[in-house]
């Protein structure tokens, strides 16, 4: 059965972790659905891994490590250590509780399991009351192409550590895929639809290039919302910026506001960019998109609750009541 209030949230792994554990404080947990990209998952030891799944379970979960962002917080790192010593391949980090969870998402889909029920079931064993879903149960690769050859996309992050200038990007797979169970119904039954601060081209770029996605949220009834993971003409981390500009877009939030324009309606852009407004405009920006400018920087909890509730508000309507800070749930 479908919550009375719905969000929806389409989401990466780092820039979309932090927003939704600030969303899942400032509405009731059950409310929200992230769809999240699994464009970056790989198989590493013989194992599914899905970092932006695991990212956002961690999250949701509490259990997400705040130093490095991805992980479990507080895991040691004895296995990668052993498996070094035996010769794997250890460029890609995994600690040892994070294992755990790679093991038990392994296992869920060997023994039959879709990866939407495979997830269902490892964020229910983690107590998460939002519901979290794939983008699809097939399998998807986003390939970033460079001077130095084609890379998938952790060899381009992790292992080549975005060095290699990005020359455009492709999600090899994503035609023949269809949206995992419950992804149209989130979107079409959403009282609002937001856009975590994630990177446009690969994170929610593999989302968009799902056949009847993009289509469900130009026809989505709710408003939606993006926020922009750029901010001064830069990505907050990591190379959204030299992706953008290789997709053809600015690296800024104006260029964010451009990749979304066919389904968005506010883009929350940050304060400090307010000042080059009007010279977008006079610039010939002018995608119809509305603008809201706050802080989106994300560098404490209560920052994430405020970028949530500022989220929200931009949007109005029924959704005023959580944009106050007595509104903040359990
Ligand atoms: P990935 O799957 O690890 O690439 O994760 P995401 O796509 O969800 O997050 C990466 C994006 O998050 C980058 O483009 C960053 O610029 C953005 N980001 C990270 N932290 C923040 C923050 O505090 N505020 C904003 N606005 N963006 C952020």
């Amino acid at each position: 059965m479908l919550p009375e209030l719905m969000i929806t949230v389409l989401s990466g792994g780092t820039g979309g972790a932090k927003f939704v554990q600030g969303l899942s404080r400032v509405v009731p947990a059950e409310d929200i659905t992230v769809i999240v990209n699994t464009g970056d998952d790989l198989e590493w030891w013989g194992l599914h891994v899905s970092p932006d799944l695991d990212s956002i379970s961690y999250a949701l979960a509490g259990q997400l490590s705040r130093e490095r962002g991805w992980g479990v917080e507080g895991d040691s790192f004895h296995c990668a250590e052993a498996a070094a010593r035996l010769g794997l391949p250890t460029w890609f980090r995994l600690g040892d509780r994070d294992l755990a969870l790679h093991l038990a998402r392994t296992q869920l889909l060997g023994s039959g399991r879709s990866l939407g029920e495979a997830t269902a079931e490892i964020v229910a064993r983690f107590g998460v009351r939002s519901s979290v879903l794939p983008m699809t149960n097939q399998r998807v690769e986003t390939r970033v192409s460079t001077a130095a050859g084609e890379l998938n996309f952790q060899e381009y992050f992790v292992r080549e550590h975005y060095a290699p200038t990005p020359l455009g990007v492709c999600f090899a797979g994503a035609e023949q895929a269809s949206p995992a169970p419950g992804v149209l119904e989130a979107l079409a039954a959403a009282q609002a639809i937001l856009i975590a601060p994630s990177n446009p081209i690969t994170s929610i770029g593999p989302i968009l290039a799902i056949p009847g996605i993009r289509h469900a949220l130009r026809a989505a009834p709710a408003p939606i919302a993006a926020v922009s993971p750029m901010v001064g003409g830069a990505a907050v981390s990591g190379p959204a910026a030299a992706l953008m500009r290789a997709a053809g877009f600015a690296p800024s939030y104006s260029g964010v506001a451009s990749a979304y324009s066919d389904f968005l309606d506010v883009l929350i852009a940050d304060y400090r960019d307010a000042k080059w407004h009007d010279q977008n405009a006079a610039l010939g920006f002018s995608t119809g998109v509305r603008v809201h400018f706050c802080d989106t920087i994300m560098t404490s909890e209560p920052s994430k609750d405020e970028l949530a509730r500022a989220a929200l508000s931009s949007l109005g309507g029924a959704l005023d009541k959580f944009c106050s800070r007595e509104a903040v749930s359990p």
